[in-house]
């Protein structure tokens, strides 16, 4: 079975950058499984997957607009330190979530604080960045109803 839309694929997967550390890997866990052609991982990395097969691996090199997306300079900011009083243990590398206008969380990441001001980062941790994937394809199965609906793959131990 090739892989296509509506196809619930298992894949082991890993991830480096350009300096070719491992950013992330399945590797001594579960092939991860999704649910192909609905957004759940990367653009570039749909594309390169597309119509693989069971027992087939590749190489493949996505850039940041197919990945992550590039990275916004106006994506930091400046936040007076009042705005943050109710957190006590405030330290750089901390995940905060924050809202936009229109009310959408999302996360930012705190780059340095200073005596008046903490500056955080909007940009996901991977913007900006070319992403190198060597996956393996372990599986490939019809989506259920159900997956299909949602939007997402159920597992046996999770379904919602
Ligand atoms: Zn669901």
């Amino acid at each position: 079975m090739n892989i296509k839309k509506d196809k619930v694929v298992e894949m082991h997967y890993t991830l480096k950058n350009d300096a070719s550390e491992v950013i992330d890997t399945s590797k001594g866990q579960e092939p991860m499984p999704f649910l192909y052609g609905h957004g759940n991982i990367v653009p570039g990395l749909e594309k390169v997957l597309k119509g693989m097969k069971v027992g087939e691996s590749c190489d493949a090199s996505v850039a940041a607009k197919d990945g992550y997306g590039e990275y916004h300079a106006d994506g930091v900011q400046k936040i007076p330190m009042e705005a943050l009083q109710g957190i006590s243990d405030l330290k750089v590398g901390m995940e905060l979530q924050s809202q936009d206008e229109s009310g959408n969380a999302f996360v930012v990441v705190v780059k340095e604080i200073g005596k008046d001001t903490v500056t955080v980062d909007g940009n996901h941790p991977l913007a900006g960045q070319t992403l190198h994937f060597n996956v393996s394809i372990e599986n490939v199965r019809d989506a259920t109803k159900d997956e299909l609906e949602h939007g997402h793959v159920h597992s046996a131990t999770c379904s919602h």
